[in-house]
């Protein structure tokens, strides 16, 4: 690809720009290879990925290929395609993601989700969503509530800003307050919630390096190093939760596969929580934490 236009094969057309980007990736390890060429590439040419098939024979203006090559690059040192495009989807909302922040993942929708179910339609409601990041879960539950307002907190003052812009992409910004600091300290004294929601760094430090090189090169540490057992931040949240919930509140955690028994076990040592329930994420793996405070 580092040839001119014209080579012997003729000209770098989409399609074989993409058949050999793949081959790249596969080469370098990358599962997602077709899928991140096709992404790079229309983007690059500011196109949709389904409408590359329609132009297989074109040859990509020197512009684009120069932004693709640049991109290939970067996937090829394991940078994720996200970053490089600077977008992303999450709860079908265009989310701009940078390096500041971890790229929200799909099953961080089940959060959402669950939360959702917590705050009724048409009523008001405070929520806290602790560690924001690119603001995923605050800006799609404002979206989903439109009388929920939410406290986004986040100890990244680039995460901040970054949600911030995303929210204000979707004019979500009004009923979204962002707050710097670590957890609850980052709320006013007698703030009460609906629901408090978080999907905390809860890797465990020696497993960090078992992540894929995406994870453990390219995201921010902050968002994934949950301490020796990965439980540090949990434990800060389970136990402080209560305080800042209304009798009968919710709160709702993502958590490592690993960790259901022990959150259980985090919450029920509290005494305050009513129910505790730890349910499965779209692979069956234990995800998400849900905990309601006694009336
Ligand atoms: N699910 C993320 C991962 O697998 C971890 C996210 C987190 O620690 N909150 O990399």
């Amino acid at each position: 690809m580092s040839q001119a236009h014209e080579s012997h094969q003729g000209p770098w057309t989409t399609l074989k720009l993409l058949g050999w980007t793949t081959q790249f990736f596969e080469s370098k390890g990358i599962d997602t290879a077709r899928l991140d060429a096709e992404l790079l590439l229309a983007t690059a040419m500011g196109c949709r990925r389904i409408e590359l098939y329609a132009r297989y024979d074109d040859v990509p203006p020197p512009d684009a290929l120069a932004r693709f090559r640049q991109w290939v690059k970067q996937r090829g040192q394991r940078v994720p395609a996200k970053y490089l495009i600077g977008e992303t989807e999450f709860y079908s909302l265009s989310l701009a993601v940078t390096p500041s922040v971890l790229i929200p993942r799909p099953e961080t929708e089940l959060l959402v989700e669950r939360a959702l179910q917590a705050l009724p339609e048409g009523q008001d409601a405070l929520v806290a969503d602790l560690g924001t990041g690119s603001g995923a879960v605050a800006i799609a539950l404002a979206s989903q509530r439109p009388q929920a307002r939410v406290l986004a907190v986040d100890a990244s003052v680039e995460a901040l800003e970054l949600a911030r812009v995303n929210a204000q992409r979707h004019q979500l910004a009004e009923r979204i307050t962002f707050l710097h600091g670590n957890w609850f300290d980052a709320l006013s004294d007698g703030v009460t919630c609906d629901v408090v929601v978080s999907n905390p760094p809860y890797v465990a430090r020696a497993e960090l390096a078992a992540t894929m090189p995406e994870v453990r090169e390219h995201e921010p540490r902050l968002a994934l190093d949950g301490g020796d057992d990965g439980l540090d931040a949990l434990r800060v949240i389970v136990a402080g939760a209560p305080a800042w919930l209304k009798p009968g509140g919710w709160l709702f955690v993502e958590i490592g596969a690993s960790q259901g028994p022990a959150v259980r076990q985090l919450a029920e040592q509290t005494g305050d929580y009513e129910t505790v329930d730890v349910s499965p994420d779209f692979q069956g793996l234990d995800r998400i934490v849900s905990m309601q405070k006694k009336a």
